[in-house]
């Protein structure tokens, strides 16, 4: 059913990018919906606190800044639907995006869907979920005090949740698959510094075990193939991210790991479809470039309606 036909920009993703983009197309007076299927903010709501957010001089709390940008957006007009985008669909001059709660149509879509995390696919991971297994420390450190966990990963997001944890846990063990990290430098030095944190290296886990709770990890030395078994209450896992386009397959171009290809004024290559922040190939996956593509998406939609 398509009960809201009228607006002239449709944006999937209430994170950063999206929200963004929100402020940009309804303060450009354009009838614009953000379709949301969680909280808005993004996995920017999951950081204690961010601190490369430019006009935040002593940092925000993530939520929070998710929260104000929605509210500066909905100030010039933008609405929001809780609902999860399906699929788009082309009509002669506008396009349909199916979603959980309906048809939506507009002259023009700006999928800023982020990415999901990254699971590691090994026995016990599904069955531990909630009970020991976890993918965001802000959610859930506090439920380690004093007791050792493992991180799985070596990103900035896996040091992140490092660092995080080292306030709660008695222990933190950073397994990584190679003799170096990915995350940049200055997280590094400062992963290195806390007494808490330890890192295994060359190591990849098989197993998760336990019984009601995860109680030990059993690795493998990648380069020796030496087995070996972690006592661990707990083990965050921060391997990466992977985005949320199945339903976009066969409808956009996109990388080979799902990503969205657009050029530099965000398009794809179908005219007046729009992909902004963490959903796009290549992107450095920061809250403000997510806000920077938001708004150049948001620029080059509102040309492409003017023309419509
Ligand atoms: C723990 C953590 C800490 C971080 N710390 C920092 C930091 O300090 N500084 C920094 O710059 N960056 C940080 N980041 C990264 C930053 O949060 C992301 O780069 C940014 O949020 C990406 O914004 P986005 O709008 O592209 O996507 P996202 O934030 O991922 O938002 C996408 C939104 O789209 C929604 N969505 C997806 N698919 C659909 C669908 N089909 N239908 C409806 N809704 C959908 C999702 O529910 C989500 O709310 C951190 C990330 C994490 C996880």
């Amino acid at each position: 059913m398509i009960y809201s036909p009228n607006h002239d920009v449709v944006i999937i993703g209430g994170g950063p990018a999206g929200l963004t983009a929100g402020i940009y197309t309804s303060r450009g007076r354009l009838k614009s919906l953000l379709i949301e299927r969680g909280l808005v903010g993004g996995q920017i709501a999951n950081a204690e606190w961010v601190e490369n957010y430019p006009g935040f001089p002593e940092g925000i709390n993530g939520f929070e800044l998710g929260q104000l940008i929605h509210q500066q957006a909905t100030k010039y007009g933008l609405e929001t639907v809780n609902a999860g985008a399906a699929g788009i669909e082309f009509q002669k001059n506008r396009k349909v995006v199916k979603t959980t709660e309906g048809d939506f149509t507009a002259k023009a879509v700006i999928i800023a869907g982020g990415s999901k995390r990254q699971e590691l696919g090994v026995p016990g991971e599904e069955e531990f979920t909630g009970k020991g297994v976890s993918y965001c420390a802000t959610c859930d450190a506090a439920f380690f005090k004093e007791q050792p966990v493992a991180v799985v990963g070596g990103g900035d997001a896996a040091i992140t949740e490092a660092l995080h944890l080292a306030k709660f846990a008695s222990k933190v063990t950073m397994i990584h698959r190679r003799r170096q990290l990915r995350a940049s430098r200055i997280l590094q030095e400062t992963a290195f510094s806390e007494p808490k944190i330890e890192f295994m290296w060359d190591n990849t886990v098989n197993e998760i075990e336990g019984e009601d709770f995860v109680k030990r990890l059993r690795l493998n030395q990648v380069l020796t193939g030496e087995k070996s078994t972690l006592e661990v209450a707990g083990i965050f896992i921060s391997i990466g991210f992977k985005p949320d386009t199945d339903y976009l397959k066969g409808v956009l171009p996109l990388d080979a790991a799902g990503h969205i290809i657009t050029n530099d004024k965000m398009e794809t290559e179908i005219p007046g479809v729009l992909a902004a922040g963490d959903i796009r190939h290549n992107s450095v996956r920061q809250a403000i470039t997510a806000a920077g593509d938001g708004a150049t998406a948001a620029l080059y939609a509102e040309k492409f309606t003017e023309n419509k």
